[in-house]
């Protein structure tokens, strides 16, 4: 997608204070962190939303990479939250999937954007 800043942020023609990437992912710092730590997790492949008929073993090779991640931030015994906005009404801003590995410190239990 030439349009999608995710896109550019994978390709590396948008820098970003990466976490980790191998062949399939690529994790790095949100611009705008809401938690002490706040890493965004993507597929290098561009899908617009969790719904967009990605296949099942991208999925999980994406889940497993935001369990790492929150493993190289320090969060396995704490604990953290994964959330996946999706659309409108969830306040999807860019539209390349991608997983908000936060935490960091205790968190509220109602449902919040993140
Ligand atoms: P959404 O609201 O779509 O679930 O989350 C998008 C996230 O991407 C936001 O938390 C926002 O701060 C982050 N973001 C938007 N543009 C950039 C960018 O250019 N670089 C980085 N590192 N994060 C971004
Ligand atoms: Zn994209």
């Amino acid at each position: 997608m030439t349009d999608c800043i995710f896109c550019k942020i994978a390709a590396g023609e948008i820098p970003s204070n990466k976490v980790y990437e191998d062949d399939r992912v690529i994790a790095f710092e949100d611009l705008n962190p809401q938690m002490p730590v706040h890493t965004l997790v993507i597929p290098k492949n561009h899908y617009s939303h969790i719904a967009d008929g990605i296949p099942d073993d991208e999925m999980g090779y994406l889940f497993n990479a935001a369990v790492k991640v929150a493993e190289i931030k320090g969060l396995s015994e704490s604990g953290f939250r994964l959330t996946v906005n999706t659309g409108a009404d969830a306040q999807q801003t860019v539209h390349h999937i991608h997983i908000h590995v936060c935490g960091g410190a205790p968190m509220n239990s109602g449902s919040p954007k993140r």
